[in-house]
């Protein structure tokens, strides 16, 4: 108080007012011209996104596109034909949607076929059918054939590792029967995945360890089908590699009834093999920056899908979303500062050659990347992202979610990016980002025979390029700091 008192006392009392006024005119005017600048900026954002969703929402080649990837190419496992005619079909839409360059980048990658189709079969005469019954499987992909007679065993039924651990010394000869279910209790689905998905990748070999013969896994979903599940598995260099197949879920809880009451006999026959590595590619589009060339903005999908599927989630979506953003903002003339790669990138579901490509490339030229978005978890109603970045670029992604919310993305999450962007992550610290659209479904098609067209909604998959959309046309704006 005295201070302020004293202050005072240099002024008369009328002088004084004046000048306190007088300041106070000028904090007035300069509050209300950077709230105003602010608004601006923020009027100029919202009215920018609607001008690129309204694009998107009234004239989008997504679905479309997608019919083509899906239903003309269909599956395109690495190395298939499949593979080259999609890598054609991706590097014309490239084009076509306005990349003011477009080219195909090579990699070397793997080349597993299925053979033939798998089959288990019981032995036993279980349901009075004399045949045996036939269980829907399906072989988990760069797994080995059982060879033409198959393989005939006993069954083997184990929840967990731990639980194979305590009957290890049963397992010699048999048939390991993994039955770990999806855990129900996650909210988010891929929790569930990442949780049991260590069946698919390590159980052949945990179980070929203890001697084992084969490997029957229960599929990594929670839908209300029979429907088995594929993907990748590995083996351990250090023990046999047997056959290993995924089995549907009506299946799994079949088999696991039956061996409550009595021993089974299964046929396991399989034709899994490799071929030498080929070329494949990823397929880039770019719209060159205009004051920061050299500055890349990377945003994709993979363009490789499982072979019993037509990959229309995974990840036919991620790739026409990411052409669609393409076409979208060269429809609207917006020009970036930063250079913008659309990618599709190649063997995500195998081997990941073509990320790994992308960020070995990046080093080679030594490239700046500062910013990488993915979307490949379906073509669902858009949720939100998640972001693997430092916590002063994310509260700055964060600053941005008013204006993404009311396209669907209101949940902005630390973690999350996408397989194929990981190698920039992790060899360049690149901030990352994935879509995260709604997962409930995701695991009812993934990687089984219903990924279909039918199975992806227009709308919903429009929406993500949207919010994608609008996510990169804030990076390039205002960029991520340091
Ligand atoms: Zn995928």
């Amino acid at each position: 108080m005295k201070g302020v008192f004293s202050y005072a006392g240099f002024f008369n009392f009328k002088d004084h007012n004046h000048h306190i006024m007088h300041l106070l005119n000028r904090i007035v005017l300069l509050v209300s011209f950077v709230c105003s600048a602010a608004v601006q900026a923020q009027s100029v954002d919202s009215i920018f996104i609607r001008q690129l969703a309204d694009e998107i929402l009234l004239h989008s080649q997504a679905y479309e596109n997608l019919r083509v990837l899906t239903k003309s190419i269909g599956p395109r496992l690495a190395g298939s034909s499949g593979m080259v005619k999609a890598e054609t079909w991706g590097l014309a839409a490239m084009q076509k949607a306005g990349a003011d360059k477009a080219w195909k980048q090579a990699c070397m990658v793997p080349h597993w076929e299925r053979g033939g189709i798998d089959k288990a079969t019981t032995l036993a005469n279980l349901n009075a059918d004399k045949n045996g019954f036939a269980l829907d499987v399906v072989a988990l992909g760069n797994s080995i054939g059982s060879g033409p007679k198959g393989i005939s065993a006993e069954v083997l039924e184990v929840k967990s590792f731990e639980e194979l651990e305590l009957k290890k010394e049963q397992v010699k000869g048999k048939i390991v029967f993994y039955n770990y279910p999806f855990n129900a209790t996650f909210v988010r689905t891929f929790q569930a995945y990442g949780d049991a998905s260590k069946y698919r990748g390590q159980g052949p070999s945990q179980a070929a360890k203890y001697g084992a013969v084969g490997t029957i896994i229960r599929s990594m979903s929670h839908g209300a089908n029979n429907h088995p599940h594929t993907g990748s598995t590995r083996y351990d260099s250090l023990y046999a590699k047997i056959p290993a197949v995924a089995i549907g879920l009506e299946h799994a809880d079949l088999l696991s009834q039956w061996l409550q009451k009595q021993t089974v006999q299964i046929r396991l026959e399989t034709h899994g093999y490799f071929l030498p590595d080929t070329i494949g590619h990823n397929i880039i589009g770019e719209l060159t920056g205009t004051q920061y060339p050299d500055q890349i903005i990377t945003v994709g999908g993979h363009l490789d899908s499982w072979d019993n599927c037509e990959g229309a989630h995974d990840d036919g979506a991620g790739c026409v979303q990411t052409i669609e953003m393409l076409r979208a903002f060269k429809a609207i003339g917006y020009q970036p500062k930063h250079t913008i790669r659309f990618v599709l990138f190649a063997n995500e579901e195998n081997g990941l050659r073509g990320g790994t490509k992308y960020a070995e490339e990046a080093k080679v030229k030594n490239e700046k990347h500062i910013f990488a978005l993915e979307s490949d978890a379906g073509g669902f109603t858009p949720r939100g992202f998640g972001f693997s970045m430092n916590e002063l670029q994310y509260q700055r992604v964060l600053s941005w979610q008013p204006l993404i919310a009311p396209y669907g993305c209101s949940e902005f999450s630390k973690g999350g990016g996408g397989a194929d962007i990981g190698p920039l992550n992790k060899n360049f610290n690149t901030p990352v980002a994935g879509l995260q659209p709604d997962s409930q479904r995701y695991f009812d098609y993934h990687h089984a025979r219903n990924d279909v067209f039918e199975a992806v909604n227009k709308r919903e998959l429009e929406l993500g390029a949207v919010n994608m959309a609008a996510l990169l046309y804030l990076v390039d704006r205002y960029g991520l700091g340091q």
